[in-house]
């Protein structure tokens, strides 16, 4: 992994996006994350936060991991919504098929909202 110590599985889409194989509209990056548009957006705007090495959900994330990502995750908010103009914002994350998981490698959703969506829990 460029910068990273945790290796990628080359068989994961989300892994051949870091590994520059497949194409991104990157948001954001660094040594241990990098962040880029959801290619069917639930909203505009729709990003994905993942790190840098290959675990498939939340529960095997090591701790340095999860707390850079904890760490970046107000920031990236924060930027998605003064960007998108979004009164507020969804963060989710699927683990497991049964939780809806499609890309066995952990992310996170940051989805724009807005106060026209009439969206309720
Ligand atoms: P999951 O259901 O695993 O939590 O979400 C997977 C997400 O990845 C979906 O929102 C889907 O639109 C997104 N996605 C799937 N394939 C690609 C891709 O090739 N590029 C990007 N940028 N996003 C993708």
């Amino acid at each position: 992994t460029p910068g990273s110590p945790y290796p990628l599985d080359r068989s994961n889409l989300f892994a051949r996006i870091i590994l520059g194989e497949l194409p991104a509209a990157k948001v954001w990056e660094s040594d241990l994350a990098l962040a880029f548009l959801d290619i069917n957006p639930a909203a505009p705007g729709h990003t994905l936060l993942v790190p840098k090495g290959s675990f498939a959900s939340l529960m095997d994330l090591p701790d340095d991991l999860s707390a850079h990502l904890g760490r970046v995750l107000p920031r990236l908010c924060r930027a998605v919504k003064e960007t998108t103009g979004a009164d507020g914002i969804n963060v989710i994350v699927n683990n497991g098929a049964a939780a809806g998981q499609v890309i066995f490698h952990v992310h996170y959703h940051i989805i724009p909202r807005f106060v026209q969506d009439g969206y309720r829990w």
